[in-house]
């Protein structure tokens, strides 16, 4: 057992010939917990957790050599993204149809969805140290990467299928605009947003409020967002409701969100001389998706020698990889609330690994969990993932001098969630001449808070397509933080608006 999927189950795929004539199997996902059927794709795309509780993960994961990687040096984004998913999706989407919707959804220029030409450009801060921007896409963070491709998938496979679906997600912030983004052209999907009224930003707010469509419902909740969270759980559990129509997840429990995250790691390595050389990732972690698909890519062949854990004050995952307590503490709000959790959904899926992929022994983990105890995983389990996990706990003080550090440097302005991973790289770095990438996960526009905190002066403009976002109408339902309600009132519009 160990943190890599051991070499005999990897390399399944078939012929390791050229990647252009490379076959590959279709893909079956299992649960985390072992108890659920195994599904392929398109029926993972529309799953929200396993029926055993669990999280779906690829069965076996394709394996590429250092030759192929290195052949895809150079290629625009959205072909690097067909080469590194499609044995993801074989199966369930032809090679043509998946070509043809990635193209659309990492496009860029004046008609497309990503305004950097380089769609995740690289930004260099010091001596062998970059920022990876992912907070280009509509949003402005990198939640669009997975649910500009969720969206634009789900309305593909609905239509083959025939079929409509319901998406209910809780939001506190980011995730919220990124989902509404990404499903305001779906024929197939209702989408309803929930957020705690009064207590997201403004920005983020509007972000969400602003988008008009019959199938575009915001809720805000007279709650907290654990509130509104806990009314999707429900919703999940009994789904009477949805008269016969399905429910589908847009948190970072979906699979193709993880899927669609590991290409970046592909897109810097192969910038900055991989795969001949190895490369070290310091990501802002709340819910561990974006750096558990970093994990993948090592998995899949990159060498990625050091992934860090950058988390604030909640730092469950902190406390796991510096001394193996998975113990849920307080929630505390800071200056970076995207990261403001008690608890990593996506971290069960490492564990999964950690310990053999035996999902018996999981579920018993996670039943110690839920039953308040927490738990420490056997010493070489733990040991070997700190082989390639390192971790550290940022502060907001410590937060807003890295803001202001950073820009007396070099003049960037980083959002508070970057800047802890610039603080975790700085310190937890092992290898000076290993070039060193943060996720830059959202654009600092987003968070003026942390930036004017930071004494660095006023928060930049808004891009060009949100330049009028204050001034634009809103539409927004209020609704009592009562589950009955919230429910008769997707019942009511779930259909285009119209009665389900
Ligand atoms: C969602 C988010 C994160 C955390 O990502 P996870 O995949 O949940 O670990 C970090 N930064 C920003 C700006 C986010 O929106």
């Amino acid at each position: 057992s160990g943190a890599s999927i051991p070499e005999s189950e990897a390399v399944r795929v078939g012929l390791a010939v050229s990647s252009s004539n490379r076959r590959f199997a279709p893909m079956r996902y299992i649960s985390t917990r072992g108890q659920a059927p195994a599904l392929n794709f398109e029926d993972v795309l529309l799953a929200g957790l396993a029926s055993d509780g669990g999280l779906y993960v690829p069965e076996n994961l394709p394996r590429f050599t250092q030759e192929e990687i290195a052949s895809w040096a150079g290629l625009p984004y959205h072909e690097l993204a067909f080469r590194v998913m499609r044995p993801f999706v074989t199966g369930s989407i032809s090679d043509a149809d998946f070509k043809k919707i990635l193209e659309e959804t990492y496009a860029t220029g004046p008609d497309g969805v990503f305004a950097h030409a380089a769609v995740a450009p690289l930004r260099q801060l010091d001596s062998n140290e970059w920022v990876l921007e992912l907070f280009h896409g509509p949003t402005l963070a990198f939640k669009d990467f997975a649910l500009q491709l969720l969206g634009r998938l789900l309305d593909y496979v609905l239509a083959k299928r025939n079929e409509r679906v319901v998406i209910m997600g809780a939001t506190s912030g980011d995730t919220g605009s990124a989902a509404i983004e990404g499903c305001k052209a779906c024929d197939n999907v209702d989408i309803f947003i929930m957020h705690p009224h009064n207590r997201v930003s403004e920005v983020q707010r509007r972000q969400m409020t602003t988008i008009f469509g019959d199938n575009i419902h915001n809720i805000a909740i007279e709650g907290n967002f654990d509130d509104c969270q806990e009314m999707v759980k429900d919703s999940f559990a009994d789904q009477d409701f949805l008269k016969g129509t399905r429910l589908v997840a847009v948190n970072s429990i979906n699979w193709a969100r993880i899927m669609a995250q590991i290409v970046y790691y592909f897109h810097a390595a192969l910038q900055l001389g991989g795969p001949a050389r190895s490369i070290a990732f310091s990501v802002p972690t709340g819910n561990f998706g974006d750096i558990f698909a970093g994990y993948l890519a090592r998995n899949m062949g990159l060498p990625i020698s050091q992934l860090i854990v950058a988390t604030n004050r909640n730092d469950i995952l902190h406390r796991f990889m510096s001394g193996n307590q998975y113990v849920k503490g307080e929630l505390h709000p800071t200056l970076s609330p995207s990261m403001d959790i008690m608890v990593s959904s996506n971290f069960e899926r490492l564990l999964f690994d950690l310990h053999g992929r035996n999902g018996a022994a999981i579920g018993q983990l996670m039943a110690n969990f839920r039953q308040g105890g927490g738990f420490s995983v056997d010493q070489d389990r733990w040991a070997e993932a700190r082989k390639l996990f390192d971790s550290l706990a940022v502060n907001d003080a410590d937060t807003c001098a890295t803001i202001a550090q950073v820009y007396a440097e070099c003049g960037e302005l980083l959002d508070p969630h970057t800047a802890i991973g610039v603080r975790a790289a700085r310190e937890c770095r092992r290898n000076q001449s290993t070039p060193m990438v943060i996720l830059g996960t959202a654009h600092p526009v987003k968070f003026p808070e942390a930036v004017e905190t930071a004494g660095v002066g006023q928060a930049p403009a808004l891009p060009p397509h949100l330049a009028d976002l204050f001034e634009r109408e809103e539409r927004c339902t209020v609704l009592a933080n009562d589950l009955k309600t919230v429910q008769n009132f997707v019942a009511a519009h779930g259909n285009r608006g119209k009665p389900l």
